[in-house]
């Protein structure tokens, strides 16, 4: 324990009501709320009062009970089963919470306590080694092969050529400052690009209501979710992580879960609240400071971790060299295991019992790790569990061994990260150590699941998650209805287009496809069929197969319109394709929030000819805008687009089972003879596309099974 110095301390309901209560005779804000869930003989821990502060720091607990074990998983069910007097009386004291919990936040607001300032502990062995700065990463070498069809060849190798920061001055000279997140004025939020849009601007304006309508509550299911991830929407997006991590919490939070969502904050965000609270953590070199922020939205307590690491990347959130990336993640890992401890939402700290951490993609894949080696190891957090999301296997966070250095863990943790494979040989693999540390693996549709255990599909994971394979379960995405409905969509209430739903949809949706040609300066043609492309320009999304297809496109007497960024040889190929056919085809280069949920409303067709895809979103808002997708039947893609059948009139769309331009030519031809002869199918596809139900209820309760299995997995 002595490398634990400053671990966080309080160890379930005795722990943390002590601590609110001990808490409470320095932080007057604090409400006691906290009771016990569990029976005391449950308990593993007991307080070591002579480490308690009178601060507002959690009491030091000295573990003195068993540590959790692994068992075979055969033995789980009759865990399950002889837990059930515990579930029973978990399920009284939860409902308990919930209902308490919904009376303390609309009561009391948010709480802001000065914590005591502390430094982070580290593992007195870890050294700092500087490291070597060549990537090796398979996975892109590998996508950058697929990409040799491309005109263009302008591989993004940031990655490969930027230099090491040098360490900066050492942050820890004089005290760290209490200013508010609004006295940043170093301007480094404002968009780097005039083509890329704030998205904070478009969508400023999320209702903060707690009145939401909700579906059955979880009963005994219910539990305390923290779920972390690099990007959220509507503060910050790249792409669909920020759209689940805006949106999944929501749904489990109307199911009765006390929810949280962990994020970085990299801009100057409206509506945020300085929880008081400071730590500093040690990445690598360095003692780094962080300040936690927090807002209360659709029953979701959102906490942003501020610190200088996550300033000034602006839309650039995955931006900087392999190492800058890396030591970012760190610190988020470790600053997001201890939210738990230190930052009360709603007056009250989450704790650690009946807790489940959702990390998401390689970004997080740290934090099953950290938990597992600061406080698991270590007999804490005995009731906390993990859960570690897939969004995408083909990013893991490699690098070469010596990375091991800046993760700051014990010398026995290495194995967990070293990986060989073919391509890459021996290296660090973040996603490797996460899938196996999380206590459950989850991915975003069922057919990625399949694909995630072949070779092909597993990006030299494959064998992990093969033996991992009991604790992954594949759970479709679901949609935001209330940010992705034609109905309410508050992009389309200006500017010609206009809100519609299935009973307005002739008249709405070509309104809004009018209205679109026009934005962009296209012939209006109601007869024309207006195809789209919405996503990042990258080889997995098939964009070089649209630029292959382009002449026969052109021939068809069509328009298309193109919206996306990413890699520079695409944009130019999006770029040309606009100037060669300037009345057909506009490619927009940027990341516009509005122009996408404009595109979903306008075009007829939407192409996604990505070459993997572990979900998908823009297939599902599509269908519920009565837009056709047309995709490779890929991943999530072929899960959720069943292709449509003349014969029976089923079906959502056109699937084609290669990522060859030559076969999406053909379910392309096939779509456009539809929408030009038989409008009836066409409708009937345009019907079942709209009233499917594409919710987050289903995965939230789908995703609940999994915290389930796992909270009673020892
Ligand atoms: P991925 O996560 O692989 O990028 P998804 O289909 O799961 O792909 O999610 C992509 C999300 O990002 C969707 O919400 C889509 O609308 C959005 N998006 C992608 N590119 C852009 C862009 N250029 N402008 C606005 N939104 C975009």
């Amino acid at each position: 324990m002595s490398s634990m110095g400053s671990m966080p301390f309080v160890v379930d309901h005795i722990a943390i009501e002590r601590s609110v209560v001990l808490s409470n005779q320095g932080c007057r804000n604090l409400v006691p709320l906290f009771r016990p869930r569990k029976s005391v003989t449950d308990l593993a821990f007991v307080c070591d009062s002579s480490s308690v502060t009178s601060g507002c720091r959690a009491p030091r607990i000295k573990a003195t009970g068993e540590n959790s074990s692994n068992v075979d998983t055969n033995d789980v069910t009759q865990v399950t089963i002889d837990k059930t007097s515990r579930k029973n009386f978990a399920m009284k004291a939860d409902k308990q919470q919930i209902v308490e919990r919904r009376e303390t936040t609309k009561s009391t607001g948010s709480t802001l306590i000065n914590s005591e300032e502390e430094t982070d502990p580290a593992f007195s062995n870890a050294s700092y080694k500087l490291l070597s700065n060549s990537s090796i990463d398979p996975v892109e070498d590998e996508l950058d092969d697929l990409s040799q069809s491309v005109t263009t060849k302008l591989y993004d190798d940031e990655k490969k050529n930027k230099t090491v920061d040098l360490p900066p001055d050492n942050p820890l000279d004089g005290e760290p400052e209490s200013k508010s997140l609004l006295d940043a004025s170093n301007g480094a939020y404002e968009k780097s690009e005039d083509i890329t849009e704030s998205i904070l601007d478009e969508e400023a304006d999320v209702p903060a209501s707690d009145d939401v309508e909700s579906p059955p509550l979880a009963g005994p299911n219910v539990m305390n979710v923290i779920l972390v991830a690099a990007e959220c929407a509507p503060w910050s997006k790249t792409g669909g992580l920020g759209d689940v991590a805006g949106a999944l919490p929501k749904a489990l939070a109307q199911r009765g879960h006390r929810v949280m969502v962990v994020v970085p904050l990299y801009g100057n965000y409206d509506g945020l609240q300085d929880t008081g609270i400071r730590r500093r953590y040690k990445v690598g070199w360095e003692d780094v400071d962080v300040d936690y922020f927090q807002t209360y939205i659709d029953g979701v307590d959102f906490v942003f971790i501020r610190c200088h690491m996550f300033n000034n990347l602006g839309s650039n959130i995955y931006g900087g060299n392999r190492e800058d990336i890396l030591r970012r993640m760190v610190l988020f890992c470790k600053a997001a295991v201890e939210v738990p401890w230190y930052v009360p939402c709603g007056g009250v700290c989450y704790g650690d019992g009946n807790l489940v951490f959702v990390a998401n993609d390689w970004h997080t894949a740290l934090l099953p790790v950290y938990l597992k080696a600061y406080y698991r190891d270590n007999g804490l957090m005995s009731y906390t569990r993990s859960i570690l999301v897939i969004h995408n296997i083909a990013h893991q966070g490699r690098g070469p061994v010596d990375d091991f250095g800046h993760v700051d863990l014990p010398p026995h943790y290495l194995d967990l990260f070293r990986l060989y494979d073919p391509v890459g040989g021996e290296h660090f693999n973040i996603f490797a150590a996460g899938l196996k540390t999380a206590d459950r693996v989850v991915t975003v549709s069922q057919g990625y699941s399949w694909e995630l255990k072949t070779s092909e599909g597993g990006w030299g994971l494959h064998n992990i998650i093969n033996e991992n394979g009991w604790k992954l379960k594949g759970i479709v995405n679901g949609i935001d209805t209330k940010e992705w409905n034609p109905e309410v969509d508050a992009h389309l209430t200006s500017d010609g287009y206009t809100n519609y739903s299935l009973e307005t949809l002739n008249t709405g949706k070509p309104q809004c496809k009018a209205a679109l040609q026009k934005e962009l300066g296209l012939p209006i043609l109601d007869d024309v069929p207006l195809i789209g492309f919405i996503g990042r320009l990258d080889v997995q999304k098939g964009v070089d197969l649209i630029g292959q297809s382009v002449p026969w496109i052109v021939d068809q007497d069509v328009q298309l319109v193109m919206l996306g960024t990413g890699r520079p040889d695409l944009e130019q190929m999006l770029r040309e394709m606009e100037n060669r056919h300037p009345d057909k085809i506009r490619g927009w280069v940027g990341f516009s929030v509005k122009m996408a949920h404009r595109i979903t409303a306008g075009v007829d067709i939407l192409l996604m000819p990505s070459r993997f895809e572990p979900c998908g979103l823009n297939q599902l808002y599509a269908m519920n805008y009565g837009t056709i997708p047309v995709v490779h039947a890929v991943g999530g893609l072929r899960d959720t687009v069943q292709p449509f059948d003349p014969f029976h009139e089923s079906g959502l769309g056109w699937t084609f089972n290669r990522a060859e331009a030559g076969q999406l030519i053909h379910a392309l031809g096939n779509c456009l003879l539809t929408y030009r002869e038989y409008r009836q199918s066409w409708e009937g596809i345009q019907q079942r596309g709209m009233t499917q139900d594409l919710s987050w209820d289903n995965a939230a309760q789908n995703y609940e099974d999994v915290f389930v299995a796992a909270k009673y997995q020892w």
